[in-house]
């Protein structure tokens, strides 16, 4: 049998490993960061109508510049994100995923670099791995708050070309000020000067205002933005920036033609139209997640500060152990690989209770609760 290594393929993808969220048949799945709760039924009806105009002319290219639902974007951003944008500032594509890597395409590539402060999103790193971009892991403190001195200084030693911002950051949860932003953009300015990405991808989570406003005046600085979590929209796969109209531009230089598909436009602009009833549902996630977090610290669990639709609890001593019995309880939760911590995504509060339910059964019976640091 043939395996990767016996291919030519290129050496830093040598002994890698794929991006991977185990996809469990469980009852309860709470360790991809989706939305819980299905499309409402006014709202599939909608998608059906604005699909079926859609495959009337799938005999031709889509709008290659997606103008309806960049300017659909601009609009949902500018009435909720604090800052008033135009299509000009908004480019999108098949998730942010595939947003990050048209900008690492375009501001990286082979002899560039990348930073993000880790532990965060993991596919920064992949993703950077996968356009060939030299990967630099800098420092985050104890809390998992960015150690921003720490951030300047290795901005300053390192020069990487991009520097990634993940606010809310995925594993942790941890909201990044803005005035933390704005030091690293400074640093990045100063150093290369650099392109500094703010994923914002549970950015409707947050309880601090979106970090928007900052790209007025800031051409190197972009956000990133996705229809995955909030508007629970995972599967259809639609991620967006907005930064200045520069940034736009520099990406069509690496995007393929037609990469969004009519019936992805279709399908993002119908939810779109129902933005106000999705965003009810952001609001009883954020409910529900202030209660699991509640509920896990009475537990007597540390629990990290949570801007996000999940959170980050511990400390185990075997937090893969906890993980495995969480799972023997019917409960899919996620272990990112961060020492004596495990990540749950907020799910429908029946969801939640049977999360918690299995914490405390797993706890009960074990000491699997590290002593408290402070
Ligand atoms: N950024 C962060 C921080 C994420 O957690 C995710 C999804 N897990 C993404 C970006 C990518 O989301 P998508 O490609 O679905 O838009």
């Amino acid at each position: 049998m043939t395996r990767i290594d016996d291919l030519p393929i290129r050496d830093e993808l040598r002994g890698q490993s794929p991006y991977g969220a185990p996809q469990l048949d469980v009852p309860v799945r709470l360790n991809t960061n989706e939305n819980p709760y299905p499309l409402p039924d006014a709202l599939v009806r909608r998608i059906a109508e604005r699909v079926t105009e859609a495959a009337r002319e799938l005999n031709r290219y889509p709008d290659r510049n997606a103008v309806e639902l960049r300017t659909e974007l601009a609009a949902y951003l500018s009435r909720t994100a604090g800052h008033h944008v135009t299509l000009d500032n908004v480019w999108a594509a098949n998730g942010s995923n595939e947003i990050i890597q048209q900008l690492l395409q375009t501001f990286a590539g082979p002899g560039r670099t990348a930073i993000g402060f880790e532990p965060s999103y993991s596919m920064h790193a992949i993703i950077s791995r996968g356009t060939g971009t030299g990967w630099i892991s800098g420092p985050r403190n104890d809390d998992f708050t960015i150690d921003v001195p720490a951030a300047e200084r290795t901005i300053a030693e390192q020069k990487p070309d991009v520097v990634f911002i993940c606010s809310p950051n995925n594993p942790t949860g941890t909201a990044v000020s803005a005035e933390a932003v704005l030091r690293l953009y400074e640093a990045a300015l100063a150093a290369r000067p650099s392109m500094v990405i703010v994923d914002e991808a549970y950015g409707e989570f947050s309880h601090r205002p979106s970090l928007l406003p900052l790209i007025e005046g800031r051409p190197n600085l972009v956000l990133t933005r996705t229809m995955s979590k909030a508007f629970g929209a995972a599967g259809l796969r639609l991620g967006y920036l907005a930064a200045d109209p520069a940034v736009v531009d520099a990406v069509q230089l690496v995007r393929l033609p037609y990469h969004l598909s009519s019936v992805t436009q279709a399908t993002a602009l119908a939810a779109l139209e129902h933005t106000d009833t999705l965003l009810r549902y952001v609001e009883r996630l954020k409910a529900e997640r202030d209660r699991v977090v509640a509920e896990l610290t009475a537990l007597g669990c540390e629990v990290t500060p949570s801007d996000a639709n999940f959170i980050q609890f511990g400390r185990f001593t075997d937090a893969h152990a906890v993980w495995q019995r969480i799972l023997d309880h019917g409960v899919l939760v996620r272990d990112n690989g961060v020492p004596g911590y495990l990540r749950v995504t907020a799910g429908t509060p029946q969801e939640n209770d049977a999360f918690l339910e299995a914490v405390r059964a797993v706890l009960k019976d074990e000491h699997s609760l590290k002593e408290t640091s402070a």
